[in-house]
């Protein structure tokens, strides 16, 4: 169903070349290439660990001003935080589209609650897999800029994180909605998760209010914390590695593969295929977006107003900066990153109490 759409809409658009205007004719081009990258799915397998490494080391290079911020969020990995129950939650496709547009009308700005009415109204494009691990992901979602549409998929996992996830991917789909460039998935990758994440941070702290989601939101934020201290303690044992080549190679590919022979042969192989072999690179968005999100969630507890200002401020950042710049526009905007794990912790466990 989901393709069938995608594959009508590129019919669609493929037709109206050379019929629309010269300054639509950018947006229609990005529309086209959008979906196709969404219908062709860019597989290929990585046979040897020098080949993982390698891809592991061209995904991550671009973004080394950002690895110290992995670093400290992985400290936290398997600290003292209890353990919680975890119940399933069972919910129609209806009530999860319910509970997402209630979350943004009473929890977040005006404007805000606008821009997701524009995405909410499209709501037919939204498409649920039910459970059994379909897709290779979550969930996803899909922002054509030539009509501002909105497509978003997602398996149905009977958790309350089902809730939250499409308070992310709707998220997504505000980012887009106020600025929207092709650099989020390629210069700017890197920052590609810190809005959609605040918003399923922020979607979370509603329902632990709820009486009959409350208590699943909290066990949910609190494995939501601790899967991405793992994935960060995963990945920056990776990180560690990669910054031995920095030294070794001048980052030149001829240098990287023959350290990465050299690595492969006098190493303990079966501990580098238990790093690499997971692919800690595929969370490294995810972590960063989680990092500036905490920060973010923690002064819109304090100040919401404040917080959604500061939000707007990051989502109009020129998306034709390079990535360190676009680092450096938030930082001036009075966000430090990983400021504050410990008192986000620490309001974590103070939720636990009430399960
Ligand atoms: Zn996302």
């Amino acid at each position: 169903m989901y393709y069938e759409a995608l594959r009508k809409r590129l019919k669609e658009f493929e037709s109206l070349r050379g019929k629309v205007s010269e300054d639509k004719k950018e947006e229609l081009e990005e529309s086209i290439k959008t979906i196709k990258s969404y219908l062709i799915k860019p597989y290929t397998i990585l046979e040897t660990l020098e080949e993982c490494l390698f891809s592991e080391y061209q995904s991550l290079i671009g973004s080394q001003n950002l690895w110290p911020l992995c670093e400290n969020l992985a400290k936290h990995v398997d600290d003292d935080m209890p353990y919680y129950p975890y119940p399933d939650l069972i919910l129609t496709n209806n009530d999860l589209l319910e509970l997402t547009h209630d979350f943004f009308k009473n929890a977040t700005s005006k404007e805000i609650y606008q821009l997701f009415l524009k995405l909410y109204r499209q709501r037919k494009n939204a498409y649920f897999v039910d459970g059994q691990y379909e897709l290779s992901f979550y969930a996803d979602c899909m922002y054509l800029p030539f009509d501002k549409s909105f497509y978003l998929r997602i398996e149905k996992r009977n958790e309350f994180a089902d809730v939250a996830t499409m308070a992310h991917e709707y998220g997504h789909g505000i980012q887009f909605l106020t600025n929207y460039s092709g650099t989020l998935l390629t210069s700017l990758y890197a920052f590609h998760e810190l809005i959609s994440t605040f918003f399923e941070l922020l979607c979370t702290e509603y329902y632990t209010k709820d009486t009959t989601l409350g208590k699943k939101a909290i066990a949910s934020n609190c494995e939501f914390w601790d899967v991405t201290c793992e994935n960060a303690f995963l990945l920056n044992k990776e990180l560690q590695i990669l910054k031995s080549i920095k030294t070794y190679s001048n980052n030149d590919t001829n240098d990287i593969k023959t350290f990465f022979e050299f690595l492969t042969k006098h190493s303990n192989t079966k501990e580098l295929e238990e790093i690499i072999g997971v692919h800690p690179s595929y969370d490294f968005i995810y972590i960063i977006g989680y990092i500036f999100a905490i920060e973010l969630y923690l002064i819109y507890k304090e100040n919401p107003d404040y917080a959604f200002y500061l939000l707007k401020k990051i989502m109009v950042i020129d998306l034709r900066k390079d990535s360190e710049s676009y680092f450096k526009e938030i930082l001036k905007l009075g966000i430090i990153p990983t400021s504050s794990l410990d008192s986000f912790k620490s309001h974590l466990k103070r939720e636990l109490t009430r399960l």
